[in-house]
């Protein structure tokens, strides 16, 4: 093992390797990926992996589409299968709101010359004849939407990276990370230490407890999340094609073939958290009981809309770890009090977002910034007062309200008030509908940074310190919605 790196990635999961791949893409060859494991443990191994390419977001759009292109450019680099099925995405809408909402991002996708465009019933019906569109007010297509095999991916990053000089050791936890004066990191593993420039903190389920031995408390928690997959579905059988994905968000669920079955999963309402004190230290490649009870009112809506998948029995429900930060966004980038430590946690659809995420990721380490504004995902966003409580409170809400549409200037309830203002109680008295600025309680895109440092405070004279104070400046001029702009709605 090497005892000096440019950037050690810790974590062998979707993203680390991504991370690892895309800094030797942009040049650095000195880095090494620490694994605990095998590569693939934490959330990756058991996903759905679906992929699509619209997001409320612009620039989340641009990269989920840089992501998409490159698994097949992956595939031809390494020559690692990356498993991918690209038959399409159908997006249903049954409500004005969620009609409006799709119009929108056609709209975006023309400007942008993205491939999502309107279909009429009798293409729908072509496409996947067995979904029953009564009741659907549009109908948009996304000839890219599709899924790719989670490991295939996985692996696929880090024999790109190897060919580009890259280390990668497996069965090799982190057990410390000691900041060096000089702002440079040693890392500490049973095999040995490596002194490194860069530390990027990848480690998924565990990344929580992986910040806390670089004194960082991150705001994360981790939820169990259900999908099944049904046995052989004749019709589909009988099929010489693949059928597209189908995103009912007002149904509450995601539908798509898996072999000659149905694969449906779902963000209920009546949502579990696993645990709520971080991911022990032994979990592995485990997965929780079945707990289809749960999920029952998304199955049922499911069904109603493809009615096959009622008559069809289930061969294997996942019932699976997934970790949440408080906005269901990923906390993203050079931590503000800590030089040279990159954060990359929290990320829920990491299979739309692995590639043009973890670029943006690698050009902020060597070139200095992202080529795109990413504000949304600066873990910058979040203060002080985003405690352990306010966590749980909006996981809870992100969770059990995935796919429900945001609009502009929306005031989430969950978790608030967490400060109040001497007033607040006689301001709630004079106006019940308060809003976070009438009510006195915080606003939830408050500045300053998303992660709390313990052992030392802020210091202004670090890259990380100027730039928390600029976003402090700026967010001070802005709007609390305008420091939240990426709606969860088409994740
Ligand atoms: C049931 C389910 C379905 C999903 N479906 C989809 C989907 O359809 N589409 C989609 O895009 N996403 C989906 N996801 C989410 C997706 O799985 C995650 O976005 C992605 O896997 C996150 O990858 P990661 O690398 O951040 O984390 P992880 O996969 O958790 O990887 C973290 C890695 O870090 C390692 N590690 C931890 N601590 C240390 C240490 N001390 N030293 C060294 N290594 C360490 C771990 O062993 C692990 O390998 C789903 C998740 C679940 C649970």
């Amino acid at each position: 093992m090497r005892s000096h790196a440019q950037a050690v990635v810790i974590g062998g999961g979707l993203i680390g390797c991504s991370i690892l791949y895309h800094l030797t893409k942009l040049g650095w060859s000195d880095v090494v990926l620490l694994e605990r494991s095998e590569l693939t443990s934490g959330s990756t191994w058991h996903a759905a992996a679906n992929i699509h390419g619209l997001h409320d977001s612009t620039n989340i759009s641009l990269l989920q589409h840089y992501t998409m292109a490159l698994y097949k450019e992956l595939e031809v680099e390494t020559g690692q299968g990356c498993g991918i099925f690209q038959p399409g995405s159908l997006y249903l809408a049954q409500t004005e709101a969620r009609e409006h909402q799709l119009r929108l991002q056609e709209a975006k996708a023309r400007r942008y010359k993205m491939n999502f465009y309107e279909i009429g019933r009798d293409e729908a019906e072509r496409l996947h004849p067995l979904v029953d569109f009564d009741g659907i007010r549009c109908i948009m297509y996304e000839p890219e939407g599709g899924n790719v095999d989670p490991s295939g991916v996985t692996l696929a990053y880090p024999a790109g990276a190897r060919q580009r000089g890259a280390e990668i050791h497996r069965f090799t936890p982190v057990t410390c990370t000691e900041a060096q004066p000089d702002g440079s990191w040693i890392v500490r593993t049973p095999k040995g230490d490596i002194r490194t420039r860069w530390v990027v903190n990848a480690a998924g389920l565990w990344g929580l407890e992986m910040a806390a031995m670089a004194g960082l408390e991150l705001l994360l928690m981790p939820t169990e999340h259900q999908y099944f997959v049904t046995e052989t579905i004749p019709e589909i059988a009988a099929l010489d094609r693949r059928l597209p994905s189908v995103a009912d968000r007002d149904g509450e669920y995601y539908l798509r073939q898996e072999g000659l079955g149905l694969l449906i999963g779902a963000y209920e309402r009546d949502m579990r958290f696993w645990t709520e004190d971080g991911t022990p230290p032994g979990f592995g490649h485990e997965l929780f009981p079945d707990d289809l009870e749960r999920i029952e009112e998304n199955m049922m809506r499911a069904i109603d809309r493809v009615p096959v998948v009622g008559a069809a029995g289930i061969k294997r429900v996942i019932n699976g770890p997934m970790i949440w930060s408080l906005d269901s966004a990923v906390l993203f980038g050079p931590v503000p009090e800590l030089a040279n430590y990159f954060c990359c946690n929290g990320i829920i659809p990491g299979f739309s977002q692995s590639g043009g995420m973890v670029k943006l990721a690698a050009e902020w380490m060597i070139e200095g910034e992202p080529s795109l504004d990413m504000f949304g995902w600066d873990m910058a966003r979040f203060g002080h007062w985003a405690g352990k409580a306010f966590t749980r409170a909006r996981v809870h809400d992100q969770y059990s309200h995935r796919f429900k549409i945001h609009f502009p200037n929306e005031e989430r309830a969950a978790g608030r008030p967490v400060r109040t203002r001497p007033a607040y109680e006689k301001q709630k008295a004079m106006a019940p509908s308060s809003t976070s600025i009438s009510a006195g309680s915080i606003r939830s895109g408050s500045p300053p940074p998303a992660s709390r440092r313990k052992r030392r405070p802020a210091s202004p004279a670090r890259t990380g310190g100027h730039r928390s104070a600029a976003r402090r400046a700026c967010c001070a001029r802005m709007p609390a919605s305008s420091t939240s702009p990426t709606s969860p709605n088409m994740r």
